[in-house]
């Protein structure tokens, strides 16, 4: 699909299923000679569906199957940082940070300008911590520090160790998964919620293996007790990105081209409600590696002009308003080497390949780097001179940047920068829930049978996520999620 010119049939197919009015599938006649029967039945297989199946499973239920369109497990969590936002005191106090529920709180509230549910957001900041230890459980390691990753707001994000830049903690989730007899199904895309009457009884899927252009068998799937939708956001989904934010047309993505929303768009068919679909998140990075706004406290923003333009520690949708309204929307994140030793390894062995398409830039002093960058030296020298001036005195008299979020002076040779266009990064806007997951039809009532957990929800973060807090919140939800669908929903979650 092309993003600028979407033809009459993806515009509809699209745009249609999020306008206001809910339409109502009219289900096929053989849906209901089932295929395959399951208690539950996940949709995704991320850090949401991975904890919704664990979480189902600890609640007794020994029927679980996740459908996974794609031919490996792990969506955006697969790629992502994993950088998990908790407060936590034994690894903070050992940092001399001084942190706190309230604080986390009410600053996931300001950073979604008011827009966010008060009241997941409490249940995302009150149970970040346990549902960190319970993944600890089942065996996913993290650093005993904590960094105020980009956007982050506070030094809370927890990152997850891995042995190599190709493993992923999600390979740790999945194998606990089918340790426990939990089925994968992969290559096998969920195409149509099956429901009657508000209530919800299976899925119709087909194989995404086959040959392309040959249509696949489709099967129907009963979800005997539960579906739990899990199936992330739309961020690679172009044309429904630009359907509610003009200004994204053009840009490149960080997702996997998995992220494109069909499911999301599915439940709103069969009557659910999505919010916040305007609230799309962008990163200062046109591809998935060669960036270096990772750890806030070490990076510098540039414009095409050597100057600071921003507070690098500002909200992630503040920075993506500037970056697009600069000249050709060009900005620049600079590091320093003990910046970019900070990065994960996968994106330092990426850089170099980034440094031959000039899209990375390595200067042995600063003045070396602005001339690679075609930026006046004289400027940038003094924007860094300055910067780390700051750093010493704690004090950014030209932004206000706060003092833990610039802790590290720009020194150390040799000096990176990268080129930081936006790319469509998360989308905060997806199907509406209540504390316990249940997916919310048009009518503000609850859908039996279908709950959704991870990005494919919408109204937690607002108009503006903190970084960090959707992997938390993927896991909250998800082992909430697990819990609804098994146990039902009277109890306290
Ligand atoms: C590069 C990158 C770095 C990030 N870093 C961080 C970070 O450090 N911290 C943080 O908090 N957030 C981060 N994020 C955001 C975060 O990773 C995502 O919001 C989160 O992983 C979403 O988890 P999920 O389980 O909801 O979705 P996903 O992980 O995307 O999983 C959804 C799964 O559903 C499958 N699926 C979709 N449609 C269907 C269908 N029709 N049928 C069957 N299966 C389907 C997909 O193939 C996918 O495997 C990052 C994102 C990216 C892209």
């Amino acid at each position: 699909m092309t993003l600028s010119h979407p033809t009459r049939r993806e515009f509809f197919t699209y745009v249609g299923a999020v306008s206001a009015a809910p339409v109502f599938r009219a289900q096929a006649k053989d849906a209901h000679r089932w295929d395959a029967s399951f208690d539950v039945v996940i949709v995704g297989s991320g850090a949401a569906g991975l904890s919704a199946a664990l979480s189902a499973h600890e609640a007794g239920c020994r029927s679980i199957l996740i459908l996974e369109k794609m031919s490996f497990a792990g969506g955006a969590s697969r790629i992502s940082c994993g950088y998990f936002n908790a407060v936590d005191p034994q690894r903070q106090r050992a940092m001399h940070i001084e942190d706190s529920l309230e604080l986390f709180e009410a600053q996931t509230i300001k950073s979604s300008h008011g827009k966010g549910s008060k009241e997941l957001i409490h249940i995302l900041c009150s149970q970040a911590l346990d549902c960190l230890h319970w993944l600890e459980g089942y065996g996913v390691r993290y650093a005993d520090n904590c960094s105020q990753i980009y956007g982050g707001m506070f030094p809370r994000g927890h990152i997850p160790l891995v042995q190599n830049p190709n493993e992923s903690y999600i390979d740790i989730l999945v194998e606990r998964c089918l340790e426990r007899g939990i089925e994968i199904q992969y290559s096998q895309s969920a195409d149509e919620i099956i429901a009657e009457n508000n209530c919800v009884l299976g899925v119709k899927t087909s194989n995404t293996s086959g040959p392309s252009g040959k249509k696949a068998k489709a099967r129907f799937i009963r979800a005997r007790k539960a579906l739990i939708l899990a199936s992330g956001g739309f961020a690679a989904n172009a044309a429904l990105c630009e359907a509610h934010d003009v200004r994204l047309r053009g840009l490149e993505t960080t997702n996997p081209p998995s992220s494109t929303g069909e499911v999301m768009l599915e439940a709103i068919a069969i009557g659910a409600y999505a919010a916040g679909c305007d609230y799309i998140e962008c990163m200062p990075s046109p591809v998935r590696f060669s960036r270096f706004a990772v750890f806030t406290e070490r990076m510098l923003f540039v414009d095409a002009k050597g100057r600071r333009f921003v507070r690098e520690d500002e909200f992630r949708d503040v920075i993506r308003d500037k970056v697009l309204s600069l000249p050709d929307k060009r900005a620049y994140v600079i590091v320093d080497n003990d910046g970019y030793m900070q990065c994960p390894l996968a994106f330092r062995e990426n850089a170099e390949e980034e440094l031959k398409k000039q899209r990375v830039f390595r200067g042995s002093t600063i003045a070396e780097l602005a001339e690679k960058l075609r930026i006046p030296a004289a400027v940038f020298v003094k924007t860094i001179k300055d910067y780390n001036e700051s750093v010493s005195s704690g004090n950014d008299r030209q932004f206000g940047r706060g003092r833990e979020s610039m802790r590290y002076a720009i020194t150390q040779e040799p000096f990176w920068a990268a080129s930081c266009d936006m790319a469509i990064h998360h989308t905060m806007g997806g199907l509406l829930i209540d504390r316990y997951c249940r997916v919310m039809n048009w009518e503000g009532a609850p859908i039996k049978g279908l709950f959704a957990c991870g990005e494919v929800v919408g109204g937690i973060h607002g108009a503006n996520r903190i970084g960090g807090n959707a992997i938390t919140e993927a896991h909250v939800f998800g082992r909430i999620a697990g819990r609804s669908a098994v146990s039902g929903v009277s109890g306290d979650v």
